[in-house]
């Protein structure tokens, strides 16, 4: 009989522990989403590798070490390979729509709202951070509700009227309005003349904050291309990180009600899309610092603090291991990689003008500077890496006006990709598209209702167990 009571007892304790547990209220008061544009697991795995066996960093890609890790699908409504502004509108509002899209859904006859919204009707603060342009699709789809992710000054529009607390980012793609249309109000005028300032200093945005200013958007003093942060493999110290603008933001929205930070590693996308390894490798470590600041936020409210940090969607079919290498890996030859392609680009385009009758041996002298690759030593040139070297440098410098390819964002010409995705080949890396792919997407999650995140999810899930895990009901 006793027995029986005891299990009887037991039986009930369990259903008891688990109808809380599948009820249970959280109140997550302050929310992080950190979200990889284009930053599959083999980006992570790849930059965790580097960081721990070439960097001998301790720290390492400090995500990767919270409680929860998960994974998520990715594909749009209409399209199994999603776009950042199909991905984003799904991680922002918590539905799919079609490719191009930010904030509507598929056929463009509803609006969309993104969490940040009910975050802001909840009386918290909002941030939105990004290490591209604050208009591109991304952050957009956070505030903004447009069909085409390219209308950017329809987006920056949007962000005027948006009553955010904080934006930082490389700046605007279309400030003045786009380039048919000399008639519009540049979004600068736009936002002053609703109390908007905006400044391109850190300490500007101290002293804005001592005014009490409500909303203040943080441009970078030195923007990269399309408006965007400097790739971290081509900073200098005067250069914005993302962590800096994390630290910032996190000093500008930290307030007793709680907040909603979203911050946007955009550029592990752009460097994927060039295929190229060591910088897509050194953005995801800036990415990871810039995650160590709200770890250090958690560990002074960790019953109050939720981090995420995911993905919209992989881009270039990143492998650690390809065809002509088998099972070897050389990520050490990286390091030797000090600028990003895009910027390999802009030194070889620069030495033909000063020097345009360079002979190939003074140009791989330039290619061994910024890559490390060279005719001797342990990973030296091969024949036939020369030979294709050879056929870039003729079509570059004895070429009048020889073709400048455009990548997704960036400008490169043969040369500089072929030295690169030399250099990418010799470690190891495998590429297999320009583009994005269909995988799914690591979900990391640590803080306030980190189980919520737990199990194989719908990317669509995520911004809705964001707000169950805050407390705030739709
Ligand atoms: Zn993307």
């Amino acid at each position: 009989m006793k027995t029986k009571v005891l299990l009887f007892l037991l039986t009930t304790s369990i259903v008891v522990s688990s109808c809380n547990s599948s009820q249970k209220n959280y109140e997550a008061k302050y929310v992080f989403l950190f979200i990889g544009d284009g930053m599959g697991i083999q980006q992570v795995n790849t930059a965790q590798l580097f960081s721990d066996s070439v960097l001998n960093d301790s720290v390492g890609i400090a995500f990767t070490k919270f409680p929860i890790s998960s994974m998520s699908t990715t594909f749009a409504a209409t399209r199994y390979i999603t776009c950042s502004a199909a991905a984003g509108t799904a991680l922002s509002t918590g539905t799919k729509t079609s490719i191009g899209t930010i904030g509507l859904n598929a056929t463009h006859t509803d609006t969309l709202y993104s969490i940040a919204t009910d975050f802001k009707k909840a009386g918290k603060k909002v941030a939105i951070l990004t290490s591209v342009s604050i208009d591109h699709a991304t952050p957009a789809a956070f505030y903004a509700h447009k069909g085409s992710r390219s209308s950017y000054y329809e987006i920056a529009k949007d962000l005027v009227v948006s009553n955010y607390d904080f934006f930082a980012s490389g700046g605007f793609v279309e400030p003045n309005g786009s380039k048919n249309d000399s008639a519009a109000i540049s979004i600068f005028q736009l936002g002053a003349a609703r109390g908007i300032p905006f400044t391109s200093s850190l300490t500007g945005v101290d002293s804005l904050m001592k005014l009490g200013v409500n909303s203040i958007v943080f441009s970078a003093h030195n923007p990269g291309e399309g408006s965007s942060l400097q790739y971290d493999i081509d900073q200098s110290d005067s250069d914005i990180s993302l962590r800096d603008i994390t630290r910032k933001a996190i000093e500008v929205v930290d307030n007793p009600n709680g907040f909603f930070i979203m911050v946007e590693g955009g550029k592990i996308d752009w460097s994927c899309h060039d295929n190229d390894a060591a910088t897509t490798i050194r953005e995801v470590i800036s990415f990871s610092k810039a995650i160590e600041e709200a770890i250090a936020f958690y560990k002074k409210h960790p019953n109050e603090t939720l981090i995420i940090v995911t993905a919209d969607h992989e881009t270039g079919g990143m492998s650690l291991g390809n065809t002509k290498n088998g099972y070897k890996n050389h990520l050490k030859i990286l390091a030797k990689q000090n600028v990003s392609q895009e910027k390999l680009h802009s030194a070889i385009e620069k030495f033909k003008i000063v020097t345009p009758n360079a002979n190939f041996k003074d140009v791989l002298k330039l290619i061994e500077e910024h890559t490390g690759l060279s005719t001797d030593g342990d990973h030296a040139l091969t024949a036939e890496e020369l030979a294709d070297l050879n056929v870039a440098y003729q079509i570059y410098f004895r070429n009048k006006k020889p073709k400048t390819d455009k990548n997704t964002y960036s400008k490169t010409d043969l040369l500089a990709k072929t030295a690169i995705s030399i250099l990418n080949t010799k470690a190891g890396i495998g590429w297999t598209s320009s583009t994005h792919t269909g995988s799914p997407v690591p979900v990391f999650a640590i803080g306030e209702g980190q189980e919520l995140f737990s199990k194989f999810q719908d990317n669509v899930d995520i911004p809705k167990n964001i707000l169950k895990a805050s407390g705030i009901n739709r």
